[in-house]
This record gives structure tokens, C-alpha cells and sequence, in this order.
């Protein structure tokens, strides 16, 4: 079978859309929302990504629930360029959190009505919600979640807290995970839909982040907090599992925005390295300036080509757990140091709120724990590693007799 590198006629005019949306709809309001910590200019941009031809709200979601599906391919390259062109994460986030966090568990494991209900909402973009499965005591060891639900008289009470949960002051719902058999483990985790103004749920606090600013690591109470019966998103137990289907997801396309971010990082450095001279020549010139510029060029088509393969066997319907950890931990190193080099390039000014590098460089120190932190990432392609590599009974013969 032949082996293609070039993006059809349909993905090249997905991807120059979305540059172009974002060059247009982003990046005149990225140094605003980044001062300001705004959500509510978030939210405009979030409208706009709503109305065809873009529909990022619904790229997601199946035709039947007013969704316009993308190949899981297609969302990479457009949350490349919605972060290349914007020239920061907050676009990404704002498809990953406000559509994809909520949409995909609900699509996974939700029933009929369930779909019908939100499904069309998130893809219209008129309703969004928020996904709460980290806690302020756990985060990576998701299973550990301490968040408690008790069915009684049809009824499920929640208790507990979560922390960082997106936009979950402005969200219309949120999908919540708790442990309805805590002996059971992270098998005993089930997901909930709860819709704001539940009595009982309440945002306790809003914490500003270094960088993707316009969100927020927001904490929240659940405290006696009563939903119906039929809020349980498909069956109790499969909590967990519907969560880590999510990630396996979003987990390749948010790669794709790690990668944009880092060549609109080397793009400004690299246009700044040849603007600007020292010792009578443009910095450019120096090889200890152009070869980390080229380094990072170099690894920005290495991450392109392992986000891709993720996506392509998702695409094929195929296993890529292992492939997009590898995508997202090799993508995570290449967003720090593209934001560090354009740093190192820009000088002094790189520190300062002249250029956009700054911002760039809080950003990715944000965001490369969204979704699992690097070291996760490596855990599951550690994990893969030493399971398909068995040594050899010679080989252990051999050691064991040297030992
Ligand atoms: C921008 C952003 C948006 C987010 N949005 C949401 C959201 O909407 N909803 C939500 O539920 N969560 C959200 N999160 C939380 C995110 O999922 C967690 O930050 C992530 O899972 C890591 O958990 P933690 O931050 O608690 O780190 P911890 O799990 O406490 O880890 C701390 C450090 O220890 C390391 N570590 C932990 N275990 C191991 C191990 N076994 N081996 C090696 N190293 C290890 C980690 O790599 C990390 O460096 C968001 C995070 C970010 C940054």
C-alpha cells in the first residue's frame, strides 16, 4: 500500500479556514484576553466557531445530532492552525473544553435520549458544558477520584470536589464523575450530566493560570447535590471508561494545537532573528541562534508525522492509545523549548508584552498537562514497550548465569 504525505484538496481547505479564522477571529483578541482573564470575549470567539462554514462546535458530533463530523485527521490540522494563527492555545481549549469535554462521553456511552437532549445543543453551539473529573487530591491517578454517588428513591446524591474544571462558571452543564461503588475502584466510577443552578453545585473558586488565560482552573462543590436518576450518562461503572475514550481523542487533537503553537513560536522567532542585528549582521547569522530555530523546525515535522499516524488509526478504527501518548509527550518537550528558543532569540524583548513570545511560552507551560501530564504519557508508551519486548529464555539464562 502506498504511503501519501500530502494533504488532499478537501484538508488543505480545512486547514486554510481555520488559519484564516483564527488569524481573523483569534489574534485580535488574544492580548486582551490574556490581560484581562476574560471569559466572556472567550465566549465570543466560541459563537463565531459555532456558524457554518466552520462549526468547530460540532466537528465532534455525528449528522444526526446536527453535528458536521470531522475525521479525527481533519481536527489536528485544523487545531494546528487554529493555534499557529492565533497565536495562542485559547482556541484549541475552547473546542476541546467547551464542545468535545462534555460532547464525547455522552456520545460514547450515553442513551438515545441523552444525545438527543445535548447532543444538538453543543453542536449549534447554544449550550456548552464543563467536565469534571479532576479532584484537588488527585489528578493523573483519575481512578483514586474520592467524589461520592448514592442512588436513593431514584434519586443520585453527589458529594465532593473537583478541581480544575474549565469554564465551569459559565457552563450550561456539566459532566461530572463519582464513585458509585467506591469498593470497586476505578471500576466503580460512573459519570453524571448535572445542568447549572443544580441545588447543590456551586463554583467555589476561580484560580487565574500562568498562560491560556480566559480559562480557568475552577473549583467546585458538590455538596447533597440531588439529580434524577436518568442523569447517569449510560451505565454506573463505566465512568472511567468513557473518560479515558474521551482522551484518547482529545488527547491527539490538543498535539495538533501543541504543534501550532510552537511554529507561530518559531515563526516570530525566526522573522525577529533576521530583523534584528548584532555586531553589524542579522542574529540570524549566528549558528548558535539559527540551529535551535532549526532544531525545533526539524522536530515540528517529527510531531506532525506521529499526531497524524495517532489520528490515522483512529480514523482506520484501530487501537492508538500508545501512538497518540507518544504524539502528545513528544509535542509537550518540542512546545517548551520552540517557546524557550523564541525567548533566547528575542532577547531581553522576549520577556516583555512587545512581542507575543512571552505569552507563547506561558502557554505551553500550561498546557502540556491538559489531558495527562508528560510523565502520563510515558508511563502508557513505557508501559507498551516492555510488554511487547520479552527477553529471550537464552537471554535470562545469560544474565542469571553472570549474575
Ligand atoms: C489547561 C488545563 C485544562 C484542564 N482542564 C480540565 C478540565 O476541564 N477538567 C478536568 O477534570 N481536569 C482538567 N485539567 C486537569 C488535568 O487533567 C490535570 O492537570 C492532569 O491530569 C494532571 O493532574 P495534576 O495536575 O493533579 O498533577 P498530578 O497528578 O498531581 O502530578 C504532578 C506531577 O507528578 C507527576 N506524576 C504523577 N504521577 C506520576 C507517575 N506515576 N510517574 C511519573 N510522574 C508522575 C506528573 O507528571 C506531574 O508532573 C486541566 C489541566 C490544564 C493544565
Amino acid at each position: 500500500m502506498s504511503i501519501s504525505f500530502d494533504l488532499t484538496i478537501e484538508q488543505e481547505s480545512v486547514r486554510k479556514e481555520a488559519y484564516e479564522f483564527a488569524r481573523e477571529q483569534i489574534a485580535p483578541l488574544i492580548a486582551e484576553i490574556d490581560e484581562k482573564d476574560d471569559s466572556a470575549l472567550v465566549l465570543s470567539i466560541h459563537k463565531k466557531m459555532a456558524q457554518p462554514p466552520y462549526s468547530y462546535t460540532g466537528i465532534w458530533i455525528p449528522k444526526e445530532y446536527d453535528g458536521t463530523p470531522r475525521s479525527l485527521l481533519e481536527n489536528c490540522i485544523i487545531t494546528e492552525e487554529l493555534a499557529a494563527g492565533g497565536l495562542a492555545g485559547i482556541g484549541v481549549v475552547i473546542i476541546e473544553v467547551l464542545g468535545v469535554g462534555v460532547a464525547l462521553p455522552i456520545l460514547i456511552g450515553g442513551r438515545q435520549e441523552q444525545k438527543r437532549k445535548y447532543l444538538p445543543l453543543i453542536a449549534r453551539g447554544e449550550a456548552f458544558g464543563s467536565f469534571g473529573l479532576t479532584e484537588p487530591g488527585i489528578g493523573s491517578d483519575a481512578g483514586a477520584l474520592t467524589t461520592r454517588a448514592v442512588l436513593r428513591n431514584n434519586v443520585y446524591v453527589l458529594n465532593g470536589r473537583k478541581r480544575y474544571e474549565s469554564f465551569a462558571h459559565i457552563a450550561d452543564f456539566n459532566v461530572i464523575f463519582a464513585k458509585t461503588s467506591p469498593e470497586k475502584g476505578a471500576k466503580g466510577i460512573s459519570a453524571f450530566i448535572i445542568p447549572k443552578e443544580t441545588p447543590g453545585f456551586r463554583v467555589v473558586e476561580r484560580v487565574p493560570c500562568i498562560g491560556l488565560r480566559g480559562h480557568q482552573d475552577e473549583e467546585v462543590e458538590l455538596k447533597d447535590c440531588r439529580i434524577p436518576k436518568e442523569n447517569l450518562i449510560g451505565e454506573e461503572g463505566k465512568g472511567l471508561k468513557y473518560a479515558l475514550s474521551t482522551h484518547d481523542k482529545t488527547r491527539t487533537s490538543v498535539t495538533g494545537g501543541f504543534i501550532g503553537l510552537a511554529r507561530a513560536a518559531l515563526e516570530e522567532a525566526v522573522k525577529f532573528a533576521r530583523a534584528r542585528k548584532a555586531f553589524s549582521q542579522p542574529i540570524s547569522e549566528f549558528q548558535a541562534v539559527s540551529f535551535p530555530l532549526t532544531e525545533v523546525a526539524i522536530a515540528i515535522e517529527a510531531a506532525r508525522l506521529l499526531t497524524y499516524r495517532a489520528a490515522w488509526l483512529s480514523d482506520r478504527g484501530e487501537r492508538h492509545t500508545v501512538e497518540t501518548a507518544a504524539a502528545k509527550v513528544f509535542a509537550s518537550d518540542l512546545l517548551i523549548k520552540a517557546t524557550n528558543v523564541a525567548i533566547d532569540v528575542h532577547g531581553g524583548f522576549g520577556g516583555t508584552k512587545r512581542f507575543p513570545v512571552e505569552r507563547m511560552l506561558r502557554d505551553a507551560r500550561i498546557w502540556v498537562f491538559a489531558q495527562g501530564a508528560p510523565n502520563i504519557m510515558k508511563l502508557i508508551v513505557m508501559r507498551d514497550l516492555f510488554k511487547r519486548l520479552e527477553p529471550p529464555q537464552s537471554l535470562l539464562n545469560q544474565v542469571a548465569a553472570r549474575g
